[in-house]
Order: C-alpha cells, then sequence, then structure tokens
C-alpha cells in the first residue's frame, strides 16, 4: 500500500500494490519505474488479498479519506488472478470509489474484463495506434499485439457501466507525427471512454532522453481528439483529510511509485519544505532514495530493491 499520492487525475489517491517490482506484460520506455524484470501475461494471486485487505482497513481507521482507492502495481495488477475478489473485499469495506489502472492490454480476455467491471473508474493506457509504435514505445511480451488490445478496450466498453478514462501517453518525435494522431483518432472513436487523457514524458523515464510535449502542442493534439480529451495537467492536490504524515517510511512508499520533485512531496503530504526536506535526507543517508534531474527539476525516487 502507499500514499495517498497525488494524482493529476485522481487528486489524492491511496494506492494499492498488487503484483511485484516490477511483473508486467509491457516494458515502455517511458515507465518511471525502470525496466520490466519479468515481462508474462501469467495470472496469478501475486499478493494474498486478505493481507491487502487487513492492511486497507487499518490504514482507513486512521481516518485517512482519500478521493480513491487505486489498485495498481509496480507492473500491471490485472495479471493478479484474483482482482474480483480484491474489488469486492474493498467495497465491503469502505464507499470511497476504486479505480484500476491498467496497459489494458488484458483486456481482451473475457475474465480480466469481468474482474475490472467491479470498479467505479478503469484508467485504461493506449500509447500506440499500429503495431510499429507498440513495439518502439511499449515493447510487448511476443503474444500482446496492438489489435488485441485495442479490441479488447472496444469490448471493455460494450460491457463496462462505469467510468474509462484512457490515457494516451505522448513523446515527442516516436508517436506524435500527423498520421500517427489520425490513426489515434479513428481508434479513439472506436473504443468511446468517458475522458481521454493526455500526458507526456515530464518526469524521469526508464530510456533516458525522451522529450516530453509542450503544452501548446498537447492542447493542439487534444482538439484534434475532440471534446471529452484533456491534456493531464500538473497536480493541483489539496490536503488529505486528517492526513499529515511526515514520517519517511510515507515518502518513501510513495517515491516507490514514482519521481516526484520537493513541491510534489509538500503538496502531497501536506507538509513543510524544512520537514520535505528533513525526511529526504534521512532516506538518502539510509541509501534508500536518490535524486534525478530531469529538464532543470530534481526529482526523488526509490532506490532499486
Ligand atoms: S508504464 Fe506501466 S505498463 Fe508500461 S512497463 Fe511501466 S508498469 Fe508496465
Amino acid at each position: 500500500m502507499y500514499g495517498p499520492v497525488p494524482s493529476r487525475r485522481l487528486s489524492q489517491s491511496l494506492g494499492i500494490d498488487i503484483v511485484p517490482f516490477k511483473v508486467c506484460t509491457l516494458d515502455c520506455i517511458y515507465c518511471q519505474l525502470g525496466r520490466t524484470s519479468e515481462k508474462t501475461v501469467e495470472r496469478k494471486e501475486y499478493a494474498p488479498i486478505n493481507d491487502v485487505l487487513a492492511e486497507l482497513k487499518d490504514r482507513l481507521e486512521t481516518g485517512l479519506h482519500p478521493d480513491f482507492i487505486t489498485i495498481s502495481g509496480s507492473g500491471e495488477p490485472t495479471l493478479h488472478s484474483r482482482l474480483a475478489d480484491l474489488i469486492t473485499g474493498i467495497k465491503n469495506i469502505t464507499d470511497i470509489p476504486v479505480a484500476v489502472i491498467t496497459n489494458g492490454t488484458l483486456l481482451f480476455r473475457q475474465d480480466v474484463r469481468a474482474d475490472c467491471a467491479k470498479a467505479d473508474v478503469v484508467l485504461p493506457s493506449l500509447d500506440a495506434p499500429d503495431q510499429q509504435t507498440f513495439q518502439r514505445i511499449n515493447r510487448p511480451h511476443k503474444d500482446i499485439s496492438i489489435e488485441n488490445v485495442i479490441s479488447g478496450l472496444a469490448a471493455f466498453r460494450n460491457e463496462f457501466a462505469g467510468q474509462i478514462w484512457l490515457e494516451l501517453f505522448l513523446i515527442a518525435g516516436v508517436n506524435t507525427n500527423p498520421g500517427q494522431i489520425a490513426k489515434f483518432k479513428d481508434v479513439v472513436k472506436h473504443i468511446r471512454p468517458d475522458k481521454i487523457h493526455l500526458n507526456t514524458a515530464v518526469r524521469p523515464t526508464a530510456e533516458p532522453g525522451l522529450q516530453k510535449l509542450n503544452q501548446e502542442k498537447l492542447r493542439d493534439i487534444a482538439k484534434q481528439l475532440g471534446k471529452n480529451c484533456e491534456v493531464v495537467a500538473d497536480f493541483s492536490p489539496r490536503p488529505c483529510g486528517k492526513h499529515n504524515e511526515t514520517k519517511p517510511e510515507y515518502l518513501l512508499s510513495m517515491l516507490k511509485r514514482r519521481p516526484c520533485s520537493l513541491n510534489d512531496i509538500c503538496e502531497a503530504l501536506a507538509i513543510s519544505t524544512g520537514d520535505a526536506l528533513k525526511s529526504i535526507t534521512q532516506l538518502q543517508l539510509r541509501g534508500l532514495i536518490s535524486s534525478t534531474e530531469k529538464d532543470g527539476l530534481t526529482f526523488y525516487h526509490a532506490n532499486p530493491r
């Protein structure tokens, strides 16, 4: 469990990590967690769900009230074979909406669609409108093709009455030429998500040197993709309930999920710069976190386990 973390899409989100680092169907060049160590399509009970539910109950009993409980993972959460039981278990504990963040690659399977359909919001990603771009950006498991991914997303739309917020991660010069944008337009028309979120390489990525798109270019693409498309701007979080943790362990759990700037940390944990720096220094001295520069900003991240 990690967070609450600031999320540009889900405000304050308490994360449940249900697959180990880093088990995934893909090995995206922009992944904030680094390279995939186990590329697989095998579904298993990676984390015991009773333990996860007991921990969630404890955390919520402290008075924490995030905007969403978000199932994700240090990899792809739909690889967990008991995803449906987990969502049912969460709903027995709390009324807080449940979100699933997925790369969408297993939605061509009926069992995965049925599991995800128990959530309130599903946030799949789609970074390529064709096989060539898919190989280049997502480096998929050999059993996954972009046709499967797109048909799985469309099938899920037909079966799921909840919200689908589709994220397109755009990298300058990789998936943003006019031909690719035109194909994206056709694909999203076919999938019919409730919202389309445009994101770009703002944070440190698995492969160095990826170029982010500027706001103007993102806004232009958003316009082309339709009125339900928005640029996911930098998050603007608010303090989360009584949660005002300064414990280095909470900061570490947040940094295991994604790199954060000093400002991200202060806003997410509702703490002062001084307190944030104190926790950062403690974790650095223990060798648990490091920092990286990107576009003139310092990002802190957890060291690989
Ligand atoms: S970005 Fe997501 S889908 Fe891509 S490799 Fe990382 S964890 Fe897997």
